[in-house]
């Protein structure tokens, strides 16, 4: 038997031990959720839909501070902080559910007066040139004017009527006396503030929604042109015209068709008969 083995058990030590290890492990639990939060919250939301002015979602991130004030000044509740595990938006910071409840477009913009960190850019004072996300009719099948009927919900309590949404007329071939009267939304015109979205008829989800513009819109196709603006520049630079034409007027008479000042026939009618 060892020594050790005959020595009584030392409770402070051990106690002394225990502590180190529980302590330990705590750290190391904390350090695990420090680096779960640290991850959670430079996610980007897929669908979350940012208050007025926010700037774009990486600066924003790193600009909000996610003191809650722009959440706090919001006289509809619109928005709402974000919380750690149920929401899709980074935790803490502000977001929108347009069909639960969309921004208001308040003139004094009183969220954006609120933030003190520029998260939400004071630069903007005018609500109409907000740009929280862009409406999509989403759901063309169910949208109960592409159906032919007379709904225009969407389009009617749009603040920007006639600009953000427009009713595009088509003939309707299913009844072949009726027409659609299609919402169409102008991406450059919607701010995004979800009330389409919050009025649409439907049930359940609406059949437009505000997506955040990210996912609403892509990038253009630059390198294509649109032949009916473009018309001159396509001729120049994508068919390659000869520089000399055949022809009179021309000196390049070598080519097809091209004409030699001194043309000479290679035949000649009989002296005194007359051409046709
Ligand atoms: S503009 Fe008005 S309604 Fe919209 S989020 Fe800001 S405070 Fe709320
Ligand atoms: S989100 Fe809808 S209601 Fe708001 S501006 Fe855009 S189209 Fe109009
Ligand atoms: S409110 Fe809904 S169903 Fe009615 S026209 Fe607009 S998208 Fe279609």
């Amino acid at each position: 038997m060892s020594t050790n083995a005959k020595k009584p058990a030392n409770p402070d030590r051990r106690r002394f031990l225990t502590e180190v290890a529980r302590g330990s492990a705590g750290c190391a639990l904390a350090g695990m959720g420090l680096a779960w939060l640290a991850k959670e919250a430079q996610a980007l939301p897929a669908t979350a839909i940012r208050p007025p002015g926010a700037l774009a979602e990486e600066a924003f991130l790193a600009a909000c501070v996610r003191c809650g004030l722009c959440v706090r000044d919001c006289p509809y509740d619109t928005l709402t902080l974000a919380e750690l595990g149920r929401d899709a938006a980074a935790t803490g910071t502000p977001f929108f559910t347009a069909r639960t409840i969309p921004c208001e477009m308040c003139d004094d913009i009183p969220c954006v007066v609120a933030c003190p960190t520029g998260a939400l850019d004071p630069a903007l004072d005018v609500i109409d040139d907000a740009d929280m996300g862009v409406a999509v009719l989403i759901d063309e099948e169910h949208c109960l004017n592409a159906l032919g009927l007379r709904c225009d919900v969407c389009y009617r309590v749009c603040p920007l009527i006639d600009e953000a949404i427009t009713l595009e007329q088509s003939h309707n071939a299913r009844s072949g006396h009726h027409a659609i009267f299609m919402p169409t939304v102008h991406a450059d015109k919607c701010t995004g503030c979800g009330k389409c979205e919050k009025s649409c008829v439907l049930p359940g989800e609406s059949a437009i929604r505000v997506l955040p513009t990210r996912l609403a819109r892509v990038e253009p196709a630059e390198h294509y042109r649109l032949g009916w603006e473009n018309r001159e520049k396509i001729v120049d630079e994508l068919i390659d015209l000869p520089d000399r034409l055949p022809g009179p007027g021309t000196d390049n008479l070598k080519a097809p068709g091209g004409f030699e000042q001194e043309f000479k026939p290679t035949f000649s009618l009989p002296q005194g008969s007359k051409g046709q």
